[in-house]
């Protein structure tokens, strides 16, 4: 088909090429809904071919393109070539990974990328469950239904209502937002989330921890889950997990780990040791679309108790294929019924490139990390974040080189050639840049450099 060669030119010249365009788009809603109006009523049928050269041109003219070299945003990474293969051999087979019956093939290859990264993260396959969601927010609702379901097993039947106390989770106040609107779906209410104070370094403060706990039982709450996050969204920093685990084991607590972005550093000898105390976690979360290099949604979600997990997501009904022996139906052991093969990609890229290759990748980034910090120190920008992972937060804030952060972003986005993002740390406003793509070099770091500097020099 003469369409299908027009899509791999396509896709050959922006995969060679993305780093030849401008990184950030300059165009308004109005722009594009106009040009939506134009062409697609839905009253005439179009050629395929046009509608897909349109959308080709749509997607590069107005997207903010992450998988840029210049793209020193949040964590969406460049993508391999194995994901563009396995998002569209899925779309082409389209199998039905609820159950295993439907797709022996695609279950099984999960389950086989799911349990190497288990062992990796210190959890025996055996004993364990996994699944992969569509991202980190959905598996830190998987963690917290399990975590409830596990500590009130009346939960699941009579819900929050029947529970004699209020249950309470512990988060540190860098940790994501995604369990204010988990606490809410759940029925715990977003009052239920305690946000510990982060110490200088902005990492969770374990005394303010075992204080808030202590203060929560003595009113009648009970504390039921800690959170500890491996790579926090704005500053890339690790909670002090050894210590985490150790007060959850004394205290009885379920111990989860959002390590979303940071999780992939398992797979680094050099780097996995910043991640010690993982293997404390009864359950973690990992997004292979942040720092695995896949396409989204590929999130990831290990737990230590395989019972828990089944009685958490159990059901029984008459229309689904019946259990195969020895095998796993991913609808009664997670959230999703209907699911696509999310972990194709995964799979793929793992095979692909080998472990020691990932860890390459993976220590490149981490590497141009370190690189970054130096290139900016040495002009003078202080960095305010402390992590080993390649996430740099920094500023000027000293006397007459203090900056304007919001003029530098305004002169940054205007021009559109490097992207990155501002954050708050402890109340104050600063830079961030973070290393997403397995592409960037040092030339792309001194890029980034002078355009800062020019943006500080800019009216
Ligand atoms: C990105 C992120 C999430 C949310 O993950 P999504 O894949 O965007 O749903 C949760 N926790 C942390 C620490 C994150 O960085």
């Amino acid at each position: 088909m003469e369409i299908l060669n027009k899509l791999v030119a396509e896709i050959d010249d922006f995969y060679c090429n993305a780093d030849k365009i401008k990184v950030m788009p300059s165009v308004k809603p109005e722009e594009i809904r106009d040009h939506l109006l134009e062409k697609y009523t839905f009253n005439e049928p179009i050629e395929l071919e046009s509608i897909m050269d349109d959308v080709s041109d749509m997607m590069r003219k107005w997207s903010l393109h992450t998988t840029h070299p210049r793209y020193f945003g949040l964590f969406n990474p460049a993508v391999g070539m194995s994901s563009i293969i396995a998002d569209s051999l899925t779309a082409l087979y389209n199998p039905q990974l609820a159950a295993w019956s439907h797709s022996p093939a695609a279950v099984e290859i999960e389950q086989w990328t799911l349990n190497f990264l288990l062992t990796k993260f210190g959890f025996d396959p055996k004993s364990s469950a996994a699944n992969f969601t569509t991202g980190g927010a959905e598996t830190n609702l998987s963690a917290v239904l399990v975590a409830l379901t596990n500590t009130f097993p009346e939960y699941g039947d009579k819900g929050i209502f029947n529970l004699e106390s209020q249950p309470t989770i512990y988060i540190s106040s860098e940790a994501h937002h995604s369990f204010n609107k988990i606490a809410h779906s759940v029925g715990l209410g977003r009052n239920a989330i305690r946000r510990i104070k982060v110490d200088h370094s902005l990492k969770m403060d374990t005394e303010d921890l075992k204080a808030q706990i202590k203060n929560d039982r003595e009113k009648g709450y009970t504390p039921f889950m800690v959170v500890a996050t491996a790579g926090t969204t704005a500053s890339g920093v690790i909670d002090p997990l050894v210590q985490i685990g150790e007060i959850c084991s004394r205290e009885n607590l379920w111990l989860h780990v959002d390590a979303a972005w940071g999780g992939a550093a398992i797979l680094s000898e050099r780097l996995k040791i910043h991640l010690k105390g993982i293997e404390l976690a009864d359950s973690i979360t990992c997004d292979a679309h942040k720092w695995f290099s896949v396409s989204m949604g590929a999130g990831m979600f290990f737990c230590k108790h395989r019972h828990s997990v089944e009685r958490a997501f159990s059901v029984e009904t008459n229309y689904m294929p019946s259990e195969t022996n020895n095998a796993i139906d991913n609808y009664v052991n997670s959230i999703q019924w209907s699911r696509r093969f999310i972990g194709l990609k995964v799979f793929m890229a793992l095979a692909e490139l080998g472990v020691e290759g990932f860890a390459k990748i993976i220590e490149h980034q981490s590497k141009m990390g370190d690189v970054l910090r130096e290139r900016l120190a040495s002009k003078g920008w202080k960095i305010v974040n402390d992590t080993p992972l390649p996430v740099v937060c920094f500023t000027k804030d000293q006397g007459l080189d203090k900056v304007d952060i919001a003029k530098i972003i305004e002169y940054l986005y205007e021009k559109g050639s490097v992207w990155i993002s501002q954050t708050s740390l402890n109340n104050n406003i600063v830079l961030r840049a973070c290393i997403t793509n397995f592409k960037t070099q040092e030339d792309d770091i001194d890029f980034l450099i002078k355009e800062l500097e020019d943006a500080e020099n800019s009216k």
